[in-house]
């Protein structure tokens, strides 16, 4: 035997379901058309026409590696394409880079090997310490060349990026 709390319940029920059913009823009558996607390539390969391009140094992306990568083959005195899948600064890790560190000898308290033994303390000597090293000594030099080509005026990287590159005439492809 139900009590009436049971019967409202039941009554409240079925009004959802009911209304379930007309809602899709009317959608169905809607009709819905769903677009088949093809598994086609868009992009015939037998269409396409091979051209040569010479270089000596092909650089292949766009972000702060293919950059230095660039720069530098070209002032050792490279011809230097670089191809990128991404706009020049614009594209993979590179946009997120915000903080960029550099060792400052004339300024540090520490020398460059006090500055690496407390490096690698901190890091629990899981750090390369040859790298850091590296890094202490050259991250003034790289940090002085992006400030130079505007890297810190903007947050966006492109028209930094591609200044050292206009200047040098280096071909930059990007699709
Ligand atoms: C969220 C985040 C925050 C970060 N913050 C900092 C920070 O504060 N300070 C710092 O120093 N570092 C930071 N980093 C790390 C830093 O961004 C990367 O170490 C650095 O940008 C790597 O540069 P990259 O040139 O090696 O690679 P990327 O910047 O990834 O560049 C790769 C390039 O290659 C192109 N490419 C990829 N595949 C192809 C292909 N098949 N053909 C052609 N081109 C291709 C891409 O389009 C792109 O242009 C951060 C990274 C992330 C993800």
């Amino acid at each position: 035997m139900k009590n009436k709390t049971d019967i409202s319940m039941t009554r409240r029920h079925f009004l959802g379901l009911s209304g379930g059913v007309i809602a899709a009823t009317a959608l169905a009558s809607v009709g819905f058309k769903y677009h088949e996607s093809k598994n086609e390539r868009e992009i015939d390969p037998n269409s396409m026409k091979l051209k040569e391009n010479e270089t000596d140094v092909l650089v292949i992306g766009g972000g702060m590696a293919g950059l230095f990568a660039a720069v530098k083959a070209h002032d050792a005195g490279s011809k230097v394409t670089l191809v990128s899948k991404g706009r020049l600064g614009s594209s993979g890790a590179t946009p997120f880079a915000k903080g960029i560190f550099s060792y400052d000898s004339t300024s540090e308290s520490m020398t460059v090997d006090e500055f690496v033994t407390q490096v690698s303390k901190s890091a629990i000597n899981t750090n390369n310490p040859t790298y850091t090293k590296q890094m202490a000594e050259n991250s003034k030099a790289s940090v002085d060349e992006l400030r130079k080509w505007g890297f810190f005026d903007s947050p966006l990287y492109n028209k930094s990026f591609s200044k050292p590159m206009k200047e040098r005439n280096i071909e930059v492809k990007e699709s």
